[in-house]
Order: structure tokens, then C-alpha cells, then sequence
């Protein structure tokens, strides 16, 4: 049964819901993305989930934090520490969303101490952002 506005009931209160939810986590932690530290806008917001649902993670405020959409997705069950970095390198341009998604996936499957310091060390891009500067003269 939908009511006027085309939602069903339980759309209805599932939308309240989680409306209810994003206000409560604005109210304690703002709204910048938690994995990438932009800020978000209404649309392009996720409740992202610390542990992951699959891991047994809540679906509770506790267990909840705000991400942009694509962020959340492209972190996916990876752990936070391990993932905040990957995602920062992309967003500045250091590494290509293919790559960013690779280094994630791995990372979740490997123990840390696998994860050598040549993996996480971002190779400089042929776009670096400091290409810039290069035709700069002191
Ligand atoms: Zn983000």
C-alpha cells in the first residue's frame, strides 16, 4: 500500500528512521567523511559501518560513522586504520581508483606485518599533483 507522497509504509518508516539516524551522527561527529575527511553532502551520504555487518558489526549509532557513498564502497570490510590512508592517496590523486581498490583488498586479506612498506608507499603518479610546481623557476 503506498500512501501519497509513493512511498510504501515501511519505505516511509525506514526513511524516518534513518534520517534519525544521519541526524544523530552529525550531532556527535559533524559531517565530514570519516575515511577520507571531506565533507558530505546530504545525497552522497553513507552510514558506514566501523565493523563491518558481515564481521557481526551493529547496525546501531555506536557502530556507526558518516562516509560519502563511494567511499564506503570502496572500502568495503577493509579495516579503518588500514583504510583511511589508501583512501586519502586516491581522493589527493596519488593513486588510481583501480589501485586504491587493490591495495584495499589486499590489505584486508593479509596479516599487517605482510603488508610490506614498498605495497603502502604511493609510487609518484604521471599526474602528480606536484606537476604543478614544476616549471616553477626560484
Ligand atoms: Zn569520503
Amino acid at each position: 500500500m503506498m500512501n501519497p507522497a509513493g512511498y510504501s509504509r515501511f519505505g516511509l518508516v525506514a526513511a524516518r528512521r534513518a534520517e534519525k539516524l544521519y541526524l544523530a551522527i552529525i550531532d556527535r561527529d559533524g559531517t565530514a567523511c570519516h575515511l577520507c575527511g571531506e565533507e558530505t553532502e546530504p545525497m552522497e551520504r553513507s552510514a558506514d559501518h566501523v565493523v563491518p555487518s558481515s564481521l557481526g558489526g551493529s547496525d546501531r549509532l555506536l557502530n556507526r560513522k558518516l562516509a560519502h557513498k563511494k567511499c564506503d564502497g570502496l572500502r568495503g570490510t577493509t579495516p579503518i586504520a588500514i583504510a583511511r590512508p589508501i583512501i586519502r592517496w586516491y581522493r589527493d590523486g596519488w593513486i588510481t581508483r583501480v589501485e586504491a581498490s587493490d591495495l584495499l583488498w589486499r590489505a584486508k586479506n593479509a596479516r599487517a606485518d605482510f603488508v610490506t612498506e614498498h605495497e603502502l608507499t604511493p609510487r609518484r603518479p604521471a599526474e602528480s599533483p606536484l606537476a604543478r610546481y614544476e616549471n616553477c623557476v626560484a
